[in-house]
C-alpha cells in the first residue's frame, strides 16, 4: 500500500485523513469524494466536480483533532462560502498542510468504527455510536478479526443504541449488509496490513441508510 510506504519512509506514524481514506477505499469502504485545493480557483474547480454543499478541512498528518482547532467547515452552500472557508483555513494552517475539499454527507446518524491491535487477541474490529455522543456514551463493541458477515451482523445488534439502526424519524433503516461489509473490511486491513496499528473512523455517517466514512485516522506502528 503506497500511502503506508510513503509515511513510513518519512518516519510518520500517522496517515492524514486523505491518506487514511485511500487505504479504506482500497479495501472497499465507502469514503467521501474529495480533492486537495491549493488556491481559490482549485476550490471552485473541486466544488464543480464534487457538487455542493461542500466541506473544507485542514488536512495534515500533524493535526489529529481538526475541529478542536477550527479546521473543519461544513455545509458550505455557495462558492463565496467555500472561498471564505479556504481563506480562513489558509491563515490558520501551518505550512505544508493541505486543504481538503469534500462532499457534505447529509445524514442523520453518526456511527464509529475502527480497528485496534490487542496484545493478546491481535487485530480487533470496533463498532459503536459516533459523533458528539461517542465519548459520553461509550457505546461500542469489539470482535476479533478476521470477521465474517455473520460476526459483523452480530456486532450491529450488540450496542445499546442499536435501535438507531432501524427506521427512525423518516430515515430509512441502516443498510445492514453494507455496514457489516465495512466492518469485515476493517478486520481484513488488520489481518493484511501489519504496519497498521490502529484505525479510527469517526464519524461513519449513514446517508439514506448507507455508511460513508467522512473522517478517518490511521496510526502506523508495531
Ligand atoms: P475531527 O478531526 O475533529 O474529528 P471531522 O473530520 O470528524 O474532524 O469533522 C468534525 C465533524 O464535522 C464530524 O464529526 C462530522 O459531524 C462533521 N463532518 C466532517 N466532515 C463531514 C462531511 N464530509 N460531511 C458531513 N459532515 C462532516
Ligand atoms: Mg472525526
Amino acid at each position: 500500500m503506497e500511502c503506508i510506504d510513503r509515511a513510513r519512509a518519512e518516519g510518520r506514524s500517522i496517515l492524514s485523513e486523505h491518506e487514511s481514506k485511500q487505504l479504506l477505499a482500497a479495501y472497499g469502504l465507502p469514503v467521501t469524494r474529495e480533492a486537495f485545493a491549493n488556491s481559490r480557483e482549485e476550490v471552485l474547480e473541486a466544488g464543480r466536480s464534487i457538487g455542493y454543499p461542500l466541506v473544507l478541512k485542514g488536512c495534515s498528518a500533524e493535526v489529529a483533532h481538526k475541529s478542536e482547532q477550527g479546521l473543519v467547515f461544513i455545509d458550505l452552500r455557495t462558492e463565496a462560502e467555500a472561498v471564505a472557508a479556504f481563506d480562513t483555513l489558509s491563515a490558520r494552517l501551518p505550512a505544508g498542510a493541505g486543504i481538503l475539499v469534500q462532499e457534505f454527507v447529509k445524514g442523520d446518524r453518526e456511527l464509529a468504527a475502527g480497528m485496534i491491535r490487542d496484545p493478546q487477541f491481535g487485530p480487533c474490529v470496533m463498532f459503536g455510536l459516533g459523533g458528539i455522543y461517542a465519548e459520553v456514551l461509550r457505546d461500542v463493541c469489539f470482535r476479533v478479526a478476521p470477521l465474517d458477515e455473520n460476526d459483523a451482523q452480530e456486532m450491529l445488534d450488540e450496542i445499546r443504541g442499536r435501535a438507531i439502526l432501524g427506521a427512525a424519524r423518516g430515515a430509512p433503516p441502516a443498510d445492514r449488509e453494507r455496514l457489516a461489509a465495512a466492518l469485515v473490511a476493517l478486520g481484513e486491513i488488520g489481518v493484511r496490513e501489519p504496519h497498521v496499528k490502529e484505525i479510527d473512523v469517526n464519524p461513519l455517517i449513514l446517508r439514506d441508510g448507507r455508511p460513508v466514512a467522512v473522517d478517518a485516522l490511521v496510526v502506523l506502528g508495531g
